[in-house]
């Protein structure tokens, strides 16, 4: 049986696209028209407090101003049918044991941590949790969700090659539903990934150190794993990585091709210049600079991209 290609790009509404988030929605439109999938968009919005009002419409008048339209309706997470389905995996995964409420503070696993001296990564923002409420709460009231991790995770992507990640030392037990009530991003993602038969991920390379949570997520909820390519980040010039935290511009949209070819070049896709080649001698001198339709432009640059990465399993 052939499962038919169903790829998504799933920005969070905290602002408009900028030049990182457009590499990313046109490198999983192209894997979706070179593989002659479909292609949706999701506005993931549980995180409710980064959300900008208006930015969700916003982003989605970008996306079709650059000729990038979702297949289908546009879904978002906010609504009670996700909200609902993200409640019934976090019940499934405390039926078998998987899930258990947390009770402490970030202060309480900044003290568990200094007294078993520090099982951190060095990241001081990703401090490993120390496990204090696996085996139960002791009486305290859970804030959190946490889902227990276990195993070495290995894993493929397209583009960066076998990956792997220790999710108990790497990682710990990890948020599933937060201290203030909402659906922690993996696991919207993964009930989301599912529940629109997503078979292709294609997104930043920043999420990439997500997957070993998401497909741990996939297993223990008996979901299949999509396929994934992570995708090169644009760098602002102070090296960090553009971002709507960096406050990156939004992309000027009045301009799609130049918007577009920057975005080709990061993915390093061989395309035809702006002007397109000048037949020798042939054309009238006001013809000479002979811009592609969008259409056009993205037609190519899908043929570029099949040629790229089709054949990479
Ligand atoms: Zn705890």
């Amino acid at each position: 049986m052939v499962t038919r290609y169903r790829g998504r790009f799933a920005p969070t509404p905290s602002g408009p696209l900028h030049a990182g988030s457009v590499v990313a929605a046109l490198a999983s439109w192209l894997d979706a028209r070179a593989h002659g999938g479909t292609w949706v968009v999701r506005i993931e919005d549980t995180d409710t407090p980064r959300c900008v009002p208006g930015a969700d419409h916003h982003i989605l008048h970008q996306l079709d101003r650059l000729g990038l339209r979702s297949d289908e309706p546009v879904r978002w997470q906010s609504p009670s049918p996700s909200q609902d389905a993200y409640e019934a995996a976090w019940r499934a995964l405390q039926a078998k044991g998987w899930a258990y409420g947390c009770a402490c503070s970030r202060q309480d696993i900044e003290r568990a941590l200094a007294r078993v001296g520090g099982l951190n990564t060095g990241q001081p923002a990703a401090a490993v949790y120390p496990g204090t409420c696996r085996t139960g709460l002791g009486g305290r009231t859970p804030r959190a969700w946490r889902v227990r991790v276990e195993g070495h995770w290995a894993w493929h992507d397209r583009r960066l090659g076998p990956q792997s990640q220790d999710l108990p030392r790497e990682v710990g037990d990890f948020v599933i539903r937060r201290a203030d009530g909402l659906w922690a991003y993996q696991l919207a993602v993964v009930v989301d990934d599912a529940a629109q038969c997503i078979t292709d991920v294609v997104r930043g390379e920043d999420l990439a150190d997500n997957t070993p949570r998401q497909q741990h997520l996939q297993r223990l909820l008996g979901l299949p794993l999509p396929r994934y390519l992570h995708t090169p980040l644009v760098w602002a010039c102070d090296g960090q990585k553009l971002s709507k935290q960096t406050g990156a511009m939004a992309v000027d949209v009045d301009r799609p091709l130049s918007v577009l070819q920057a975005a080709a070049q990061v993915l390093q896709l061989q395309l035809p210049a702006a002007g397109g080649p000048k037949p020798v001698g042939s054309s009238p001198p006001d013809a000479a600079h002979h811009t592609p339709s969008l259409e056009r432009w993205l037609e190519q640059a899908t043929q570029a991209w099949a040629q790229r990465w089709l054949a990479v399993p």
